[in-house]
């Protein structure tokens, strides 16, 4: 449930900036570990919010409601954010529902879905094009610290997973332009057509159990509500990652309060102080 007011938190802060909202968390068991995609490793899809909200508000206008644009803003703006991590399709069968209810006729949530990814790649495809001719260097589209990080689990044994709620075939050439792939090899989930074949809690019930894993010893980072809810309902420990997508520097205050809510163990605006993180994940520090 958002309020909107102030959650409750009594964290201890780790060299400034590592937010550590539940000390008592199982630590040190750590061997594979999940990341979501947009917003917590890649940048090149950042300004997507704003995107599909100002595509739903205009879409909502349509029906003649009397909200205003400010209303109307922050309501979209409230469930794209509590749907985040899960796959596009599900932003967009709310669409439809919201201009059912107010009278309005929907379109199928795959045509929304179409509408709402071409207004994305007008956004992003000189982006796409400079990471592919080299115009633009990898790290430039990266949430700094990256790839440190990602090296550093990999050399500590961890076994690495991607999972987004983007399209598979996006993901797969996205990481790979960002020079992120080799890193997860075949555990590379993103949304499939056939919607209800996947979500994040899927990706994690496999985990576990192909593993024979317990809660404890899964790690993940997600910028969104689901995958941290998801995390912790799985027994596993959540490190949301409140990315600044835009100013890069610092926690992005409204992220950081929902992922707080989803229940978020720890919060970082990016992995600068990501071996101080790994440190105390692996208890190499108290
Ligand atoms: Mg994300």
């Amino acid at each position: 449930m958002v309020t909107g007011s102030e959650p409750i938190v009594k964290s201890i802060f780790l060299d400034d900036e590592i937010e550590v909202v539940h000390p008592d968390i199982p630590r040190g068991h750590f061997r594979h570990v999940l990341f979501d995609f947009d917003g917590t490793l890649s940048l090149i899809r950042e300004g997507w919010q704003d995107v599909m909200v100002s595509m739903m508000v205009e879409v909502l206008q349509q029906t003649g409601t009397h909200e205003t644009p400010t209303e109307l803003r922050a309501h979209v703006r409230e469930f794209v954010m509590r749907l985040t991590g899960r796959q596009t399709i599900y932003q967009m069968i709310q669409l439809a529902d919201e201009v059912k209810t107010r009278g309005g006729q929907a379109l199928d949530p795959l045509e929304y879905k179409h509408r709402y990814h071409q207004l994305l790649m007008r956004r992003i495809e000189g982006r796409l094009q400079a990471l592919a001719n080299g115009a633009s260097a990898p790290d430039e589209w990266t949430v700094p610290g990256s790839r440190p990080f990602l090296d550093a689990l990999h050399r500590n044994g961890c076994k690495l997973y991607l999972a987004s709620g983007t399209d598979l075939k996006y993901v797969q050439h996205e990481a790979e332009l960002l020079g992120l792939a080799e890193y997860f090899g075949d555990n590379i989930y993103g949304a499939i057509d056939d919607y209800k074949r996947y979500s994040k809690g899927m990706v994690m019930e496999r985990i576990l159990a192909e593993n024979h894993l317990h809660g404890p010893e899964l790690l993940g980072f997600g910028d969104g509500y689901v995958e941290i809810a998801e995390v912790k309902r799985a027994g596993g420990v959540a490190v949301a990652v409140a990315s600044d997508e835009t100013g890069r520097l610092g926690t992005d205050e409204w992220k950081r309060r929902r992922l707080l809510e989803a229940g978020a163990d720890i919060v970082i605006p990016d992995y600068r102080k990501g071996q101080q993180l790994l440190d105390y994940l692996l208890v190499k520090r108290p």
